[in-house]
């Protein structure tokens, strides 16, 4: 696959956000302006209102005996998130087919939002595994109260590996409206269809599905192009 992209002064690979190479899998967008995120700790930054919803889903998960977790990640910039994909490509050595299904390209990763949180089960309780923990199980029936959900779910449309730990908040006018576009493909995209499967988890710029798309899913198109 072809990435136009050039070296900064950092030695650091910069991608071109400015094409049009939107992949399904991971949407655009935009990084959030500073005034709107705070700061919880350890540099950890996230819109406000994800923090006041995080706030009270930690102290729901307290009062109902679960460990509550920690975040371990939150606001990213494009250039950190250029340098979390880099870290993946080049010193894991997964190379970009693979990296593109655990990180996103930079500009396409819910974390510039501000709203999406990557977390992790607390020191005390850290022996199992998030995804076997009573804290996960809590999330699962009781974090679309308080506006978060899991973004990347076992076998989920984007083509991307399964997420326990990367939860997004959705529950604020503005998050809703900035994801608005991943909503709509959740609602319309069967996961059983497969021709659109292949679109969606193709790591190939969506360019060249274009036609195929706008003839077989116009709706989908359509969102994707005003996205
Ligand atoms: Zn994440």
């Amino acid at each position: 696959m072809s990435h136009s992209c050039v070296i900064d002064s950092e030695g650091l690979e910069q991608f071109d956000l400015s094409d049009s190479s939107i992949r399904f899998g991971h949407l655009r967008y935009q990084e959030m302006a500073t005034e709107n995120l705070v700061c919880l700790n350890d540099d950890i930054w996230l819109h406000k209102h994800a923090a006041y919803a995080f706030l009270g889903m930690s102290n729901a998960m307290h009062r109902d005996g679960v460990a509550p977790v920690i975040i371990r990640n939150g606001y990213r910039s494009y250039k950190r998130q250029a340098r979390t994909f880099e870290y993946y490509r080049v010193k894991k050595e997964l190379g970009t087919v693979k990296t593109l299904t655990r990180v996103a390209l930079p500009g396409h990763s819910e974390h510039h939002t501000g709203f999406a949180v990557d977390i992790r089960l607390p020191k005390q309780a850290a022996n199992g595994r998030l995804s076997r923990s009573d804290s996960y199980k809590w999330l699962k029936s009781h974090a679309h109260k308080y506006g978060f959900s899991e973004s990347y779910k076992k076998n989920n449309i984007f083509g991307v590996i399964f997420e326990p730990w990367h939860w997004c908040f959705n529950g604020c006018a503005e998050s809703r409206a900035l994801f608005s576009t991943r909503s709509l493909l959740l609602k319309n995209i069967d996961p059983s269809n497969k021709t659109l499967l292949d679109i969606i988890c193709s790591n190939e710029p969506m360019k060249d599905y274009a036609d195929e798309l706008f003839q077989k899913f116009p709706k989908i198109y359509s969102a994707l192009l005003t996205h």
